[in-house]
């Protein structure tokens, strides 16, 4: 695996090099890897030729600084997680590489009604910055297929109408979310829960898997009544449940019967917000 930390080192090297005229597919971290990363790593392997991911942890993401501050870092055990799982070329840039202009410059996303719903409400500016780092990475990597996780389901459709909005031609390829036994989402900020936490933490797994299980046509509001005071007792404070049309997040109140749907939660528990979503 070759290491990148300068922009224009890793461009020359995949427009210059071998890597260019194969297929690549690019797989964006913020590091702290765990098997869910790996997971769209080795989906990567099976349809590119090259495999290109990238470690950075983006400060213009994050609308809670203490957040940031604590966002876990393993880059030596990420490394060679990447190595073990086949990666071929890594990038891991500073802020300052990635933000010449200073963080503080702002360009402006039209992303419509997903930005101000669900996390967009509970996250101001959250998905602008997502925006702004993956327009960044995608010019740099130029990549024909980028790999992303349905567990940041709203982050999918953001970063597709990214894509489509500005016309680049990289293929966008959703991958499963990857769970422990217990159902717990996997993410970089499990590391975080303690014990106590981590015991309760399976409970939205479990919530939105009982949605699935009982949900009928008609109105939600109790559904989503029930679910929220499910998790409440079960040690989590929760910013929402919604369940919404799966290809345009409208929130819908009542269900036809037909509309595809997705449940989405978001739910601090001892401090750490997870997210977690399942298609209905
Ligand atoms: P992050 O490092 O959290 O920015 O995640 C990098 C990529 O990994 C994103 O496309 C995530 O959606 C994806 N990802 C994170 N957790 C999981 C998971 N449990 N299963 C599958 N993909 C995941």
């Amino acid at each position: 695996m070759i290491i990148f930390k300068h922009t224009n080192d890793i461009s020359n090297y995949l427009f210059f090099s071998e890597a260019s005229g194969k297929t690549t597919g690019f797989v964006p971290t913020m590091g702290a890897l765990h098997s869910g990363h790996i997971s769209l790593i080795e989906k990567a392997r099976v349809e590119c030729d090259v495999v290109i991911s990238s470690i950075f942890v983006n400060p213009t993401q994050f609308n809670d600084p203490a957040d940031f501050e604590k966002y876990p870092i393993s880059i030596e055990k990420d490394i060679d997680l990447l190595e073990k799982a086949g990666c071929n070329v890594l990038f891991i840039p500073s802020v300052t590489e990635m933000y010449p202009e200073g963080l503080a410059a702002q360009k402006h996303y039209e992303l419509g009604f997903i930005e101000t719903v669900l996390d967009g409400a509970y996250r101001p500016g959250h998905f602008q910055g997502v925006c702004r780092v993956v327009e960044k990475l995608l010019h740099i990597v130029h990549p024909h297929q980028l790999f992303l996780g349905q567990k940041d389901y709203q982050q999918c459709m953001v970063i597709r109408k990214l894509v489509e909005s500005m016309g680049i031609k990289t293929q966008i390829v959703i991958c499963p979310t990857l769970r422990d036994a217990d159902g717990l989402a996997m993410s970089s900020r499990n590391i975080r829960l303690n014990e106590e936490a981590r015991r309760k933490a399976p409970l939205m797994y479990q919530t939105l898997s009982s949605i699935r299980q009982i949900i009928k046509p008609g109105d939600l509001s109790e559904l989503k009544k029930q679910a929220i005071d499910h998790l409440t007792a079960g040690g989590f404070t929760v910013d929402y449940i919604e369940i919404a049309d799966a290809t345009t997040l409208s929130l819908i109140q009542y269900w036809d019967g037909h509309t595809a749907l997705v449940v989405m939660v978001a739910a601090f528990i001892n401090n750490v917000r997870l997210i977690d979503n399942l298609i209905l």
